[in-house]
């Protein structure tokens, strides 16, 4: 399994519209974040995970051709509104993208995004085809997508819940300041984990430094890799900080498994 980090940046991405502050005008590669999304290559076939609105420079930057599916985590914009962009890979493929997601994230996908679910064009890709998958409610659910075994798991998101996805020994946790004991559970024994670090201070609806350490300390993972990080990071100074098996993600990191 190879995952590429697509983006790792908080929702805002880095650098933010308007800020002159010393991560915003840093010229380092690994303090330019766009808004999260992963993809999963296993067995070749391509899981992406999430339609971030830098979808398209993503795609190109890691010349990616086709998306045979698409996990939502939730429906907030910086992790949907790049949907546009998959009709690319309909044109690519001359098929349409089955998607999944729990109910409240589908059905909000097809109120603000309507056009994409209309009955495929003819040979004209001029917008995306999307077919959408609900995945039944649960704490822990344990599904299968082109004959992958994948576990997805309730997080709290501020007021609303987001999904964690499980894949073999590979776990990614976006969006979350809260986890239930259930979500630890379907952790157990993770290999390698990208888990949300939003910043160093608090948030009523991500993680900050201090609590994703202390998950990790309990979850234990070979390797932990930060992400929906905001510009309170600097990449250097963040990474000289962590403990061993802790790193920054960047945008294009490759991990393999
Ligand atoms: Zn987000
Ligand atoms: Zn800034
Ligand atoms: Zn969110």
């Amino acid at each position: 399994m190879k995952v590429t980090m697509l983006g790792c940046g908080a929702s805002a991405g880095v650098p933010m519209i308007g800020c002159d502050c010393e991560v915003c005008t840093s010229n380092d590669p690994k303090n330019k974040r766009s808004r999260v999304s992963l993809l999963l290559e296993i067995n070749d076939i391509n899981i992406l995970i999430d339609t971030s609105p830098d979808l398209r420079m993503q795609a190109i930057a890691n010349n990616i051709r086709r998306v045979d599916a698409v996990l939502y985590t939730h429906d907030h914009a910086d992790h949907t509104h790049g949907v546009d962009d998959l009709r690319a890979f309909n044109y690519l493929s001359n098929k349409t993208i089955p998607v999944y997601g729990d109910q409240e994230t589908i059905g909000i996908l097809q109120e603000k995004f309507k056009y994409v679910f209309l009955p495929r064009p003819q040979n004209i890709w001029y917008r995306p085809s999307i077919e959408p998958h609900v995945l039944p409610d649960a704490p822990v659910l344990q599904f299968t997508l082109m004959g992958l075994d994948f576990v997805a798991f309730k997080q709290q998101h501020g007021k609303i819940a987001t999904l964690g996805y499980r894949i073999g020994n590979f776990a990614y946790s976006t969006d979350v300041n809260h986890l239930p004991e259930a979500a630890f559970d379907a952790l157990q024994g993770v290999e390698v984990w990208v888990v949300d670090c939003l910043r160093y201070t608090e948030s009523p609806t991500h993680s900050n430094l201090e609590r994703t350490l202390e998950w990790i300390g309990r979850m234990r993972p070979k390797l932990s890799v930060l992400t929906h990080m905001g510009h309170e990071f600097e990449y250097h100074k963040l990474a000289s900080e962590l403990p061993a098996g802790v790193v920054p993600g960047y945008d294009n990191m490759v991990i393999e498994l």
